[in-house]
């Protein structure tokens, strides 16, 4: 029997496993679009525009009067679609929430400068929240003119810092799927033991959580399994793969997403490795030039995710 660099273990489903892409918090909410309006007006050093910032680091970033301004965060909750808009420039980026507001006023700026912010009304202070920035669209942004022919809008202009997309929604929706570099397909079983509505949900969280790192390495490989060399050929032509942290994202576990933690691979053995059915070879893994998997990773798998009966 070829080795895969997997040993196959007798399946024992874990009682406790946090899979990687489950989220309990998703089940009890739906996902809403926002417009999130860089401060352009506020802005006044270089580098301008200074939206890369907020890309490089993920977050998004308001300052000023904590009422008016910072506690525009409260609305937003963890899987919300920010639409970042520069003004004079168009769509940048979009974005998905982390994690919902901390409610922290942040006196040492990330984003504004101290002289910027010294001019506040209401106080010197910056309000963050966490977001995870795909696609970045800095390079090819979608302007304001785009937006308006495509929605047929005279009025139609981002307002205010945060605004909740009620116009138009299910538009932006299709539009922000096209966005997206590669069209997946819906994963249906991904959870068994889940009833049909939360299945939907869980599909929407799982194309949307493909980091701008989970889709490098997946181009990397061709979309061929790390393990077994498998790929999806899709009707359309597209090829289809999964890709695997191997310390997955997200507490307990905590991973990062570095592409060092990242495995390309097919549908069953992402199953395997969640579940903690199979260790995992480093050796005997599928390599690219420019993927280097880190073994910290996988140590971390061997010993905590793979569910040995025998150790
Ligand atoms: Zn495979």
């Amino acid at each position: 029997m070829p080795n895969y660099g997997m040993h196959r273990r007798k399946s024992r489903l874990p009682v406790s496993r946090m899979l990687c892409q489950k989220d309990p918090s998703l089940h009890l909410t739906s996902m809403d679009y926002y417009f999130y309006n860089t401060d352009a007006r506020s802005i006044e050093g270089p580098p301008r525009p200074r939206f890369r910032i907020l890309i490089d680091r993920g977050f998004a970033a308001v300052g000023g009067d904590r009422r008016r301004f910072g506690e525009q965060l409260h609305q937003l909750k963890q899987d919300d679609i920010l639409l970042m808009y520069e003004d004079k420039v168009g769509v940048v980026a979009v974005g998905r929430v982390r994690e919902r507001w901390d409610g922290k006023s942040h006196t040492n700026p990330w984003y504004y400068t101290p002289v910027e912010m010294r001019d506040f009304t209401g106080g010197a202070c910056e309000y963050h929240i966490k977001v995870e920035w795909f696609p970045d669209l800095s390079g090819n942004p979608i302007t304001l003119k785009v937006l308006r022919q495509r929605f047929g809008s005279a009025g139609f202009m981002p307002r205010g810092t945060v605004k909740k997309i009620v116009k138009y929604r299910a538009e932006i929706e299709e539009m922000v799927e096209e966005l997206r570099p590669t069209p997946l397909p819906t994963r249906a079983a991904i959870d068994l033991s889940a009833p049909a509505p939360e299945r939907v949900e869980t599909t929407t969280y799982r194309i949307l959580r493909d980091t701008a790192k989970a889709l490098y390495i997946k181009d990397l490989h061709e979309y061929q399994c790390q393990i077994c060399g498998h790929t999806i050929e899709l009707p359309d032509g597209k090829r289809y793969a999964e890709a695997h942290h191997i310390q997955p994202l997200g507490g307990p576990h905590n991973g990062p997403d570095v592409i060092g933690n990242i495995l390309c691979v097919c549908p069953n053995h992402h199953a395997e490795l969640d579940y903690g059915v199979s260790a995992i070879t480093v050796s005997a893994l599928r390599s690219s030039r420019g993927h280097a998997v880190d073994p910290e990773y996988v140590e971390y798998h061997n010993r905590f995710i793979y569910n040995s009966k025998d150790e």
